[in-house]
């Protein structure tokens, strides 16, 4: 691992302060359960590491009725577990987050390292860059694309985006509090994956020095909400596909939904033509059955990875009557 140094700040303003470095870059360390394993590889080589361990800002899962749920970039992934808030009201995030299979990795790891986490594309991995290109040709394309994207892939970018929680976290319409030398902002978690265009260009809007402070969710006590994943094996890996339905209820009627698929592009995956299916309509398997294939109608498998769609349209369908109350 290549040498670095180390700065523990104790105010979000120096933490800002202390990812502003010379002559080199700076990264941000939450769980380290990502980002270490990348430096062991040389993969990533900041010139400083950030602790954000000691940033009482950053801690803590609190609820308001009106305003809804706030969840600080450094809660873990076992704190969000064991909170009888989100359990209560917020399901598909706790389902979500229950499928991260290894207890050390929920001790340690947390939400804001969860939505920033770098993808698990194996080309990215091994050093190859995030668009992974040899002689101008794409190595994905070319090469073994089991695990690729199959929606937004159109290149230069196919590697998925790897985070469980975020599906969920946007299906209930949730921001994200950015801290940066300019202050705080917010945006959508919608709008926080971008799909990089070319090499050296990062999968979210964070600039520079900018860091998650925190993630704002609306209440979501008439949205019933579920996440539904597929995986190869219930042990230590990401999902192939995996989906997270909000449905806001009026009685036994869909007033709206918002679907949102992950594991299966760059960015989580907003299904917003299937979304329109469900509106006024009550759930049947049927109906879910309809919606999971309006879901994948425009996906583009790659040469390898054409057995996603069938996963990523029953990971719909099972989310939309697991969100319904209705068992799968
Ligand atoms: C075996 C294994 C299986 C896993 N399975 C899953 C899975 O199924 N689903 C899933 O979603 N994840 C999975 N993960 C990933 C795991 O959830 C992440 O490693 C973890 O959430 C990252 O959190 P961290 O706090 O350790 O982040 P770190 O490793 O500290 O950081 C990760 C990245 O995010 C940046 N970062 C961290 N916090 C912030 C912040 N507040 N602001 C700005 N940048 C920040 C860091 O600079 C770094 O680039 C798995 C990991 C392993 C090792």
């Amino acid at each position: 691992m290549q040498a670095f140094e180390y700065a523990n700040p104790t105010t979000v303003a120096d933490a800002v302060k202390a990812l502003a470095v010379q002559g080199g870059s700076a990264a941000a360390l939450a769980g380290g359960t990502d980002l270490v394993s990348l430096m062991k590889d040389s993969v990533e080589t900041p010139k400083r590491l950030v602790n954000l361990k000691s940033l009482k800002e950053l801690q803590g899962i609190s609820y308001d009725a009106k305003k809804g749920l706030r969840i600080g970039a450094m809660v873990t992934l076992d704190e969000l577990l064991g909170n009888s808030k989100v359990k209560q009201e917020y399901p598909s995030v706790v389902q979500a987050a229950d499928g991260v299979k290894s207890p050390q990795i929920r001790n340690a790891g947390t939400v804001g390292g969860n939505l920033c986490q770098r993808p698990h594309c194996w080309y990215y991995r091994s050093g190859y860059g995030l668009l992974a290109t040899q002689n101008g040709k794409s190595m994905v394309t070319e090469g073994d694309n089991r695990y690729h994207a199959i929606f937004g892939n159109s290149g230069p970018a196919y590697f998925v985006n790897s985070s469980s929680l975020a599906p969920a976290l946007i299906a209930l319409g949730a921001k994200v509090r950015i801290a940066g030398p300019q202050g705080n902002r917010e945006v959508a978690l919608a709008e926080f994956f971008r799909t990089p265009a070319k090499e050296g260009e990062k999968e979210n809007v964070l600039g520079p020095n900018e860091i998650v402070a925190d993630i704002l969710v609306p209440p979501a006590t008439r949205v019933r909400n579920a996440t539904y994943e597929v995986r190869q094996r219930e042990a230590l890996d990401w999902p192939l596909a995996a989906a997270a339905v909000a449905l806001e209820m009026d009685g036994k009627t869909v007033k709206s939904a918002r679907i949102v698929l992950g594991h299966v592009a760059p960015v989580p995956w907003v299904a917003a033509d299937a979304e329109k299916l469900l509106a006024g309509k009550t759930v049947s398997e049927s109906l879910a059955d309809q919606v999971g294939e309006a879901a994948v109608k425009a996906a583009k498998p790659l040469s390898r990875n054409g057995y996603k769609v069938r996963l990523a349209r029953v990971a719909v369908k099972r989310a939309i009557l697991r969100a319904a109350g209705m068992e799968v």
